[in-house]
């Protein structure tokens, strides 16, 4: 069997290891978290209330600019850092995690796509975190399909008019910035979506619903309506029509980083259970000494592993500039998601009837799981473009 050219580089470059900075970033960022977001993590998902103490923790570190040049004020660190720290927020807190990462991934469509103009006005904001961003591709009828997107732009004059409804915006309440997908007035399907940059006090739109989830409750997924919303030429990201390849690069983002806390959820998980089995004593003995819970964490532990090889990798291929990173991006997110269901599962597991109650945190990391297996792509559409790519079609 031949393998394609895109198969080849994947196995090629092989080096992912972490810099002596990355290391430091993420060893500060682990104290951090632990310190100040996992004491506040249970009632953060009870209450669905995320906390400003938190956001100005991720501010003060500089967490949303590792990603970004420093003549934006970043620190020029790559994905890959920017992965380490959705590691270890999501290891404690995933409301907390999705926060940090919508403005990055965000303001790196921007950096990619963006002019000047944009750059300059939005890239400082979003990396000093005093602007929060997100996107807005998802419509009902257009979920896994999103060339099916019915919300459309108009161009009268130098300014498009916005007409549309989008659905499970995260974090739309706090956004100042929004990433809107919208296809030329009268195009047919698949063509003619652009994207555009929409900003909050100025955008003639409204939050029609606040939906409520199981996990991830402070970050609220909106369901927006567009009224002839007006966003001015220079508002446009991109050329005309490529919304397409914007939304890809969208996804492509988001399943890195989308991995990288799942990747957390399942470390956390993999650790719980570990303390846990060592105190837990039944038949005169810790639990741990069994050798059938031995056996589950020590597949519990491999599938960690073998999950942060992959996103590792993915990140360090997209730093060096191959967009192999993003195809390798969409195997993490679909491995490390199915590793962080199963794992947060076995957990619970492993905790016996007290698993299952929320004196211990393992349901709640069992329920963040699940949405990495279905937002940004759910894994079964990620599949189809792996598919893709294996026969290069
Ligand atoms: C909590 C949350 C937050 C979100 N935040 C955002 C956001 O900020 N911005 C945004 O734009 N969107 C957001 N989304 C939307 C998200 O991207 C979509 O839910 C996702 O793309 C799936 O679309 P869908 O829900 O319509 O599922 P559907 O497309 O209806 O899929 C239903 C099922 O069919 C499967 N399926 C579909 N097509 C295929 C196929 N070709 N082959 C095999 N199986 C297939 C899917 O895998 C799934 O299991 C969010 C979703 C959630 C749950």
């Amino acid at each position: 069997m031949a393998f394609s050219s895109r198969h080849r580089v994947i196995v090629m470059s092989s080096d992912y290891s972490l810099t002596n900075e990355q290391n430091m970033v993420r060893d500060t960022v682990r104290r951090m978290a632990q310190e100040k977001i996992a004491p506040l993590a249970a009632e953060v998902d009870d209450t669905g209330v995320f906390p400003t103490a938190i956001t100005d923790q991720f501010k003060e570190l500089g967490l949303f600019g590792l990603a970004f040049p420093e003549s934006y004020g970043g620190s020029d660190m790559g994905i890959l850092s920017s992965a380490l720290v959705l590691e270890e927020i999501g290891r404690v807190c995933s409301s907390s995690a999705i926060v940090c990462a919508a403005p990055i991934i965000t303001g790196r469509l921007i950096l990619e796509y963006g002019g000047d103009d944009q750059k300059n006005s939005f890239l400082p904001r979003i990396v000093s975190g005093d602007l929060t961003a997100t996107i807005a591709l998802f419509e009902t009828d257009a979920g896994s399909d999103p060339e099916k997107i019915s919300a459309y732009a108009e161009k009268t004059g130098k300014q498009y008019i916005i007409n549309g409804r989008k659905g499970l915006v995260d974090l739309a309440d706090k956004a100042g910035l929004i990433i809107v997908f919208a296809r030329a007035k009268n195009s047919g399907v698949n063509k003619g979506i652009s994207a555009f940059l929409i900003e909050k006090d100025t955008a003639s739109w409204a939050i029609e619903r606040t939906v409520e989830k199981m996990g991830a409750t402070a970050v609220h997924a909106c369901d927006l309506a567009f009224e002839d919303c007006p966003v001015p030429e220079k508002g446009r990201l991109g050329e005309e029509g490529s919304g397409r390849e914007i939304a890809v690069r969208a996804s492509g983002l988001n399943c890195i980083l989308t991995a990288a806390r799942g990747l957390g959820i399942a470390q956390a998980a993999l650790d719980y259970s570990l303390n846990y089995t060592q105190e837990r004593v039944q038949f005169g003995r810790p639990i741990s000494s069994f050798q059938g819970i031995q056996f589950m964490l020590a597949d519990m532990a491999t599938l960690v592993e073998t999950g942060r090889c992959l996103v590792y990798k993915a990140c360090a291929e997209v730093d060096r500039g191959q967009a192999e990173g993003y195809y390798l991006g969409a195997m993490a997110k679909c491995f490390v998601s199915d590793v962080a269901m199963k794992v947060s599962t076995d957990a619970i597991q492993l905790l016996g009837g007290y698993g299952y109650m929320k004196d211990h945190p393992v349901e709640r990391m069992m329920r963040d799981a699940k949405l990495t297996q279905l937002a940004e792509g759910t894994n079964y559409t990620q599949h189809v473009l792996l598919a893709e790519g294996l026969f290069d079609l």
